[in-house]
C-alpha cells in the first residue's frame, strides 16, 4: 500500500488492438478503498493542514465521492478528525462509500442540495471560529495538481508520449501538464456536464509556460453526466475485463476508457507512440451498482 505504482502493459507494439501500444499506471492498486488520484492530490493539504497545527480537516462531497472517502482515511492516518459535508439530505440507507468514511471516523453532516451550493456560508456556519482545516471540493486546487506532478516522479514518464486521465475537477490533468515533457501531450476526457467551464478551471491550475503544452480534452464521453451509464458502458466494462483483465470504474475510468478507444482508433499517431492510461481508482464506487452487473 502507498508504495511503488504499478504499470499493467496492456497492448504491445504489433499486436495492439488500437493500433499502438498502451500502458496502464494502476493508481487503483495502492489501496482497496481510497481512490489513487485523490490520495496523490490530499498530500499538499495535509502537509499544509498539519504545518498550521490544525486537528480537524473538513471537507465537501456526494454520496459517491471518492474524495470523501480519501479524506476520511487520510485524516485517520494523521490522526486527525474529519467532518465531510454531504450534499443532499441523509438517505434511509448510506451508501459505501459514506459506509466507509464513516468506518475511517469521519462525522457527517447532511445538507441540502441548494444550501450545498454556498460553501462559503457552510464553512462560517459549520466552524465559525475557523478551526479546521478545509479542503476544496474534490480536492480541486493548485495544492491538488503539485501532488499528481510530484507522483510522475516516481514513474518512467518519459516512456511516453501520450498521458490519458478521466477528467472531473481538472486538478489531475493540470497535474499532468505540469509534470511532462515538452514532447508529451495530455489528453482529458471528462466525465460530468461541465464542459462549458473545465477547460478555464485546468487553465486556472497552470503558468503561463504550462498553458502552452499540448493538452486537449475529449467531450463527448460523459455518458449522460456524473454516475450516469449505459448499457453499451456496462458491456464494455465486462469486455475490457474479460479480454485484458483491467478493472474500470462506472464513474471515472470506464469513461475514460472508452473515449481512449475511440480516440486511438480514429487517431493516426505517428508509428512511435505510446500510450499511458491512468488507471486513477475508484473501484469502489462500483459497490452501488447492483449484484451481477459486473463480471469482476
Ligand atoms: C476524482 C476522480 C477523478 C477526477 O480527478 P480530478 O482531479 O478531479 O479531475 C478521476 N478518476 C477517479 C477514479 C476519481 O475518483
Amino acid at each position: 500500500m502507498f508504495s511503488v505504482i504499478p504499470i499493467q502493459p496492456l497492448f504491445r507494439q504489433g499486436d495492439s488492438p488500437l493500433g499502438r501500444p498502451v500502458d496502464v499506471l494502476r493508481m487503483d492498486k495502492i489501496h482497496t478503498v481510497v481512490s489513487g488520484n485523490k490520495w496523490f492530490k490530499l498530500s499538499g493539504y495535509l502537509q499544509q493542514a498539519q504545518q498550521a497545527g490544525k486537528k480537524t480537516l473538513a471537507t465537501f462531497g456526494g454520496a459517491y465521492s471518492n474524495h470523501i472517502v480519501a479524506t476520511a482515511y487520510a485524516a485517520q492516518m494523521y490522526k486527525l478528525k474529519s467532518v465531510g459535508i454531504i450534499r443532499g439530505e441523509k438517505p434511509a440507507l448510506l451508501s459505501h462509500t459514506l459506509q466507509n468514511a464513516l468506518a475511517y471516523g469521519m462525522e457527517l453532516l447532511f445538507v441540502s442540495r441548494t444550501d450545498y451550493k454556498d460553501k462559503a456560508s457552510l464553512q462560517i456556519n459549520i466552524d465559525p471560529q475557523n478551526a479546521y482545516y478545509w479542503i476544496p471540493e474534490g480536492g480541486y486546487g493548485k495544492l491538488g495538481a503539485d501532488g499528481i506532478r510530484d507522483m510522475l516522479k516516481g514513474i518512467p514518464v518519459w516512456d511516453y508520449t501520450h498521458l490519458v486521465t478521466a477528467v472531473g475537477t481538472g486538478t489531475t490533468m493540470a497535474g499532468l501538464i505540469q509534470g511532462t515533457l515538452p514532447y508529451q501531450k495530455i489528453i482529458g476526457i471528462p466525465v460530468l456536464n461541465n464542459q462549458d467551464s473545465i477547460m478555464q478551471e485546468i487553465k486556472a491550475l497552470l503558468n503561463d509556460q504550462q498553458m502552452e503544452k499540448d493538452f486537449q480534452i475529449l467531450p463527448d464521453y460523459t455518458f449522460g453526466g456524473y454516475a450516469k451509464k449505459t448499457a453499451d458502458l456496462i458491456t464494455f466494462m465486462n469486455q475490457t475485463y474479460q479480454s485484458v483483465k483491467l478493472p474500470l470504474d462506472f464513474v471515472y475510468t470506464a469513461k475514460a476508457f472508452y473515449g481512449l478507444n475511440d480516440y486511438l482508433q480514429i487517431t493516426d499517431l505517428p508509428t512511435d507512440s505510446k500510450v499511458l492510461f491512468l488507471h486513477t481508482g475508484g473501484l469502489q464506487g462500483n459497490q452501488s451498482l447492483p449484484a451481477g452487473t459486473l463480471c469482476y
